[in-house]
């Protein structure tokens, strides 16, 4: 029954509020969509791994702007019709895409107290930030960061490489340029990354207004590794010339292959150079919280701001990027202002020193860090670490399956979780072709990606519910596409 209330002149007016007249009817309705999107992940495996949104779903989402309510359980059952089947496809174990977490059934349960709660983290004295703060020290131990180190969610490492790239600028330049611009800098800034550094860099120079011409591109050795020689002699020619270089990226795992820069000896070259070393660790940075893989990231901790994904390797639900930062005041700098309407108080609402809109662009922000809190919190670090570790060791047995297989041929070291691998006798195209027939064909979901001008296939493992038996299971697959083609 639908509730009212009186308006000043006694007479009963419907309710205005969008909570549901029938709570009971709701709860009903949100139990069964609850259990429906359990029972999605649960069977996941039943089911292709990736179908092209039917010609009938797409236009589901091609109508006008409905003037007049429905049923929650009729648009209920349009989520059930039109979005579950036809997902990105990254739940399944034999997505290899890109660098695509899996997700987790926790997650799923933290975005619904997430969104019910609605807490609004730009800022405010509420329990919001404290988990967010709980994620920073979390991540700070883990990666050898001192305490009191600085820490941000964001979408992504796109994002993240972005704010870290504005905050060195700032430390650079000093506070006065984020009013000034670059006019008066008397001199380029020059930052460094390697050939395979992600293309977010790239972007997050242009949009910091210091211009990607001005991202020098230095060599990789044949393991697709930053060459520090490279960069040293790089950062010489830039101060003979009269550059002012400010700022070193390193990947601590490429996206092509997986690759880790010698973090240890780039941290050395910065600081003798004086220049701030940040660390790209969109997929690789969380592998600190494996014993069997942590050393392969030594000098992380030297670095002054790291990007990382809890979205990738750490699977908690899309988005959850995050950015680490050593000294805080340089963070702060680089993004705090003064408005009247987020002056701070000694108690109240408007209590608290730092607020996360102090940290980043963002003001209005939703409340990630209780997605990845709760991922942490359930699994525990050893989990989680071994969990990445294990996609390690498929992605190495699938390596090693297709190094001994006389249709394939290993292209690049796989350091992590990526596996490069060509087809020889094929063209670019007709390996191209193959991986796109593979994908339709929905038993398995490889990617492809150009190394030294030549296409190759590309496998990603990062899912959780992979086992080696799937890994064998691919091998079938592409065997069975390659004979399909009549090529093998
Ligand atoms: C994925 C990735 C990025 C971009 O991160 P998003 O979370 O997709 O924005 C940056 N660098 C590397 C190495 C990546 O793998």
């Amino acid at each position: 029954m639908p509730s009212t209330e009186m308006n000043e002149t006694g007479q009963r007016e419907p309710d205005h509020s969008l909570d549901p007249s029938d709570w009971n009817q709701f709860r009903e309705a949100a139990h069964r969509m609850l259990d429906d999107v359990i029972s999605h992940i649960e069977t996941v495996r039943s089911r292709p791994v990736w179908q092209s949104p039917s010609p009938a779903s797409r236009s589901m989402f091609d109508r006008p702007l409905p003037f007049g309510s429905r049923e929650l359980e009729d648009v209920l059952g349009d989520v059930r019709t039109h979005i579950l089947p036809f997902a990105t496809g990254n739940l399944h174990p034999m997505f290899m895409g890109w660098v695509h977490g899996a997700g987790t059934p926790i997650g799923m349960v933290a975005e619904m107290v997430a969104g019910g709660l609605n807490l609004n983290c730009g800022g405010r004295d509420h329990i919001g930030l404290q988990v967010e703060r709980q994620i920073v020290q979390w991540m700070s131990k883990a990666l050898g960061y001192p305490t009191g180190s600085s820490g941000l969610f964001v979408t992504g490492s796109s994002m993240a490489n972005f704010l870290a790239v504005t905050i060195a600028r700032t430390a650079a330049l000093g506070v006065s340029v984020r009013k000034t611009g670059l006019h008066d800098v008397g001199g380029r800034l020059v930052a460094y990354a390697s050939k395979e550094a992600h293309g977010c860099i790239d972007q997050a120079m242009e949009l910091s207004g210091i211009g990607s011409a001005n991202l020098r591109t230095i060599a990789v050795d044949a393991a697709g590794r930053m060459r520090t020689d490279a960069l040293q002699a790089a950062i010489s020619q830039d101060r003979a010339d009269g550059a002012f270089p400010f700022l070193v990226v390193g990947t601590a795992g490429t996206v092509n292959t997986g690759a880790i820069d010698p973090l240890d000896d780039i941290a050395e070259i910065s600081t003798g150079e004086g220049l701030w070393f940040h660390v790209d660790g969109a997929i690789g940075a969380l592998a600190a919280l494996s014993d069997a893989l942590r050393a392969l990231f030594a000098g992380i901790e030297k670095s002054a701001s790291v990007a990382l994904d809890f979205h990738k390797w750490g699977h908690v639900p899309y988005d959850a990027g995050f950015l680490l930062v050593r000294d805080v005041d340089a963070h702060r700098r680089a993004f705090e202002q003064p408005a009247a309407y987020l002056q701070r108080a000694d108690r109240g609402l408007a209590a608290g020193d730092v607020w996360p809109c102090d940290l980043g662009p963002d003001l209005s922000r939703g409340f990630r860090a209780l997605k990845t809190w709760m991922t942490i919190e359930t699994f525990g670090s050893d989990r989680i670490g071994r969990s990445i570790a294990r996609t390690c060791e498929l992605a190495r047995h699938l390596a090693r399956r297709l190094d001994g297989h006389p249709l394939f041929e290993i292209k690049a070291p796989t350091a992590l979780n990526i596996v490069c691998f060509g087809i020889p006798g094929l063209s670019s195209e007709e390996i191209r072709s193959l991986v796109l027939d593979v994908q339709e064909g929905g038993l398995a979901a490889p990617t492809w990606t150009v190394l030294n001008g030549e296409l190759v296939v590309r496998c990603a493992i990062l899912n959780h519910r992979m086992t080696f038996a799937d890994v064998d299971i691919f091998i079938d697959v592409l065997v069975d596409a390659l004979a399909g083609r009549g090529t093998s």
